[in-house]
């Protein structure tokens, strides 16, 4: 709170500074900035900061670089904090969901709204909100199957429905989200930077974490239809959201009633439903593959996010057609994909094979084991026998599981050779021989998480992931 006010006023001219280009005042707004950050981080760190300020008294030249670093750190940070705002996105968002709770009660109370105006509204929210799971996200931006174009054009269009910006916007940043996830200055949504920014605030200011050059998109920029959707984005909008809306309620006999709850409602619905993905997603739930960044699996998200819930394992294998990769996870886009490929409207879908879906599962559970362990022992007491038994359970079954990589990677290596030296009309007999060896080792990595699953049995540990 002091330092907010010591740099309060420094901040109000540097603002105006750097609008006339004083790199003067703006280096010393750097120094107050980094000021403020020193001072937020003893607070938090306490005396361990001071310690590290003491045996930092001695500069070296890795100190230097280190200075220079914190330097760009720090001026982008400055960057982020006189972000403008971003006028369209933060009107239209900020303006949607309260015309929304005002009119949408209003009207329900005092109109009669009919089953085909209901049923409009399911079939746009549905459309909308998988248009953008299997569209913007799973096609689009990652590639993980391919689309006939009546079903491209089909979740293009109710991707345009869903206003959450061109393709060209909307997949450059996700790909730099998965680039740069949790990074603070890189990652446009990161949920390093709190639930506000990740869920709706990074749109409503032009961060520099959300300026796209395309890039990292050149698959998408030579495409004649999404150079059209980019181009008149704003007009397709409109003629989406309003012309197509207002249609269809003249087709069921109630252009407002639709246009109150297929259009504005459904819109604003929508809209949060999809960025849960990018906020509670990385916020609350379980991480059975990985704890390298900070996505969650989360079945109860999964509902509102047609299927994104599982955002953990889609982090982590992220060209999976799939992202509830077990039968019975609960993802409608990976249905729809699956459905419209038996009727050859979609094709090559990817996927990941089981056995490495296994192993980065056992892998996060030797980890998740080892923390339980460290959690016993940092507590300073004797290690409990039942937790001895752990350690020991835990440490022979990893030797196996190495054993079992080894085994795994060797297997690799020799089907790539085979692949280059047998001879066509064995390669079949081949096949079958490795079909079963890699059958072997999946059997052996199935058998490592049950081992695992009983030895946190044993500590009274329900490990989930496991
Ligand atoms: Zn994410
Ligand atoms: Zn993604």
């Amino acid at each position: 709170m002091i330092a907010k006010k010591a740099i309060g006023l420094p901040l109000k001219s540097l603002r105006f500074a750097i609008k006339s280009g004083d790199t003067l005042i703006q280096t010393a707004g750097t120094q107050a900035l980094r000021f403020k950050t020193w001072f937020d981080d003893s607070k938090a760190n306490g005396v361990a900061k001071s310690e590290n300020a003491n045996s930092a008294s001695v500069i070296n030249s890795d100190n230097k670089s280190d200075v220079s670093m914190n330097e760009t750190i720090d001026i982008r940070e400055l960057e982020f904090k006189k972000a403008p705002i971003n006028w369209i996105p933060a009107t239209l968002l900020v303006a949607t969901p309260i015309a929304a709770a005002v009119i949408a009660p209003w009207y329900l109370a005092t109109h009669h709204v009919s089953a085909p105006v209901w049923g409009v509204f399911g079939t746009f929210m549905v459309w909308t909100g998988i248009s953008i799971t299997a569209g913007y996200h799973r096609l689009l931006s990652h590639r993980a199957y391919k689309a006939h174009p009546l079903v491209k054009n089909f979740l293009l269009l109710g991707s345009t429905l869903a206003v959450q910006g061109s393709a060209f916007d909307w997949v450059s940043g996700h790909r730099s989200h998965h680039r740069h996830v949790d990074h603070r200055l890189d990652d446009p949504y990161s949920a390093q930077r709190g639930f506000f920014f990740s869920h709706i605030g990074w749109m409503l200011r032009n961060y520099p974490s959300g300026k796209f050059d395309y890039k990292n998109i050149p698959d998408l920029t030579k495409d004649r239809v999404l150079q059209i959707q980019h181009k008149y984005y704003g007009l397709w909008v409109l003629a989406a959201n309003v012309g197509l809306v207002a249609a269809v309620g003249w087709l069921v006999g109630d252009v407002w009633g639709t246009l109150v709850l297929a259009g504005l409602v459904r819109l604003v619905l929508t809209h949060h439903f999809t960025f849960f993905i990018n906020s509670l997603c990385h916020i609350t739930g379980t991480r059975p593959y990985t704890d390298t960044n900070s996505a969650r699996d989360n079945f109860i998200l999964a509902i509102f996010t047609w299927g994104e819930g599982y955002h953990n394992y889609h982090h982590f294998f992220q060209y999976d057609y799939r992202n509830g990769v077990k039968w019975w996870q609960y993802d409608p886009t990976k249905w729809l994909i699956a459905g419209l490929s038996k009727v050859g409207l979609t094709s090559e879908l990817r996927t990941i094979d089981n056995t490495t879906i296994k192993h980065a599962e056992v892998q996060m559970q030797f980890k998740q084991a080892q923390q339980q362990i460290d959690t016993v022992k940092e507590a300073g007491l004797d290690i409990p026998h039942i937790m001895q038994n752990f350690q020991d359970r835990i440490k022979f079954e990893l030797d196996a599981f190495t054993q079992t990589v080894e085994e795994w990677q060797a297997l690799k290596a020799k089907t790539i050779e085979l692949k280059k030296t047998e001879f066509a009309d064995r390669l079949h007999e081949v096949d079958d021989n490795l079909k079963s060896e890699y059958a072997k080792i999946e059997q052996k990595i199935h058998e490592h998480n049950d081992n695992l699953k009983i030895a946190f049995r044993s500590i009274g540990y329900n490990n989930k992931a496991a």
